[in-house]
């Protein structure tokens, strides 16, 4: 039976490029580092924000273990960067099971899903990431594991061809999914609790970063943390990115202290704007304003103008563009709104709109 690619953690090393072009959203795609995996919050206590999230989790956690039996599939969707691993991991440990985690696109055939289904023990959560990129024919095995915990498999070909029931322990599949509305209805179904974690507010952000802070022994003073918290994209993972270059910053050009000004300073030198959005974010703007003249533009329109994957844009910038007012997204592509014209230092058009330019 073919063994499954990963297994375990996704492994360093993860060092961002240093300012520049997408510097804040490299790091959302980069594999974990050892430094970020050693301020990743272990429990429901230390993990804050998401309290819807939280509290229904923490219910069926708290029946599966009354019960004894092996915890509901979960689904968490939501954009890169929010605490769908770190989530997955406090539910290991919170229910005493451990953990395997996978992702969608190295689960390339039916024969990966079993080794690794088979391999579970009893009560074991098995995390995948990236769901949505599951391959089709894989996924339809999923859906007997997941409700019978059984799979019926096909081995050899041709006349020997032949299916095999193999039985699976009762596991607990724990699907993270950056794009929900990829994922196909039979699939989405099959989870219990579907939950999508939503940007992180200032406060909470805010809150992250000084406990960040203090397990690295950072010097930090409130108006430190509050301006990492508004340049971060409400995004955990991006903060505790920061903050390390934010610390090299302070050392180097202060005296240590992550002051108000030396948190500007130092991620200014990123050219991370005062709301957060970077280089990258920028070009889509001002792609948007200048050559299509506020749209509406297709996104594949977009990402062959600024040199960038559609489905980055899709997955990492757009979502945070779009939940800050910057653009909206329409049936006929997308469209810059005035603060999104006022970002790049430009004023919207008089009159008519762009041309239609779809994908
Ligand atoms: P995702 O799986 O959604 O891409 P992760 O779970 O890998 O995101 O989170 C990235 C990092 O952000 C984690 O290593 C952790 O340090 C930090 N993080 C995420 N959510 C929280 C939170 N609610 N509180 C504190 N830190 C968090």
């Amino acid at each position: 039976m073919a063994k499954p690619k990963r297994e375990s953690p996704p492994v360093p090393p993860a060092v961002p490029p240093a300012g520049g072009l997408g510097y804040l959203t490299a790091a959302l795609e980069a594999p974990v580092s050892p430094a970020e995996a050693a301020l990743r919050p272990l429990s429901f206590a230390d993990f804050v924000g998401q309290p819807r999230t939280v509290e229904r989790l923490q219910v069926m956690v708290g029946a599966a273990k009354r019960r004894g039996e092996a915890l509901n599939h979960v689904l968490l969707s939501g954009p890169p960067g929010l605490g769908k691993t770190t989530l997955a991991f406090i539910l290991g440990q919170e229910l005493g099971r451990n953990v395997r985690v996978t992702s969608g696109p190295v689960i390339e055939k039916a024969g990966d899903l079993a080794g690794l289904l088979t391999n579970l023990e009893e009560g074991d959560l098995l995390f995948i990431d990236e769901i949505h990129r599951i391959p089709k024919a894989v996924e339809e095995y999923l859906y007997s594991a997941m409700e019978d915990f059984r799979l019926d498999i096909m081995i050899d070909q041709g006349p020997n061809a032949r299916s095999v029931r193999l039985s699976i322990p009762r596991f607990t599949l724990v699907g993270a999914t950056t794009r929900s509305g990829l994922l196909t209805a039979p699939l989405r179904s099959r989870f219990t609790l579907q939950t999508r974690l939503d940007y992180y507010d200032h406060a909470t952000l805010d809150s992250i970063i000084r406990r960040s802070c203090g397990l690295l022994s950072i010097p930090v003073e409130p108006g430190g943390s509050g301006e990492i918290a508004r340049r971060c994209r409400g995004t955990p993972r991006i903060a505790n990115n920061l903050i390390h270059f934010v610390r090299d910053y302070a050392q180097e050009r202060a005296d240590g202290r992550v002051t108000q000004e030396v948190a500007a300073r130092a991620l200014e030198l990123l050219e991370i704007d005062a709301a957060g959005l970077d280089e990258m974010d920028k070009r889509m703007l001002r792609v948007m304003a200048e050559n299509y003249r506020g749209g509406p533009v297709g996104i594949t329109t977009i990402a062959v103008a600024v040199g960038e994957e559609a489905e980055t844009l899709e997955e990492v910038h757009e979502p945070f563009l779009i939940q800050e007012g910057y653009l909206q997204r329409t049936p006929q592509g997308r469209v810059l709104t005035p603060r999104g014209y006022q970002a790049v230092g430009l004023r919207p058009p008089s009159g008519e709109q762009g041309t239609l330019l779809r994908d």
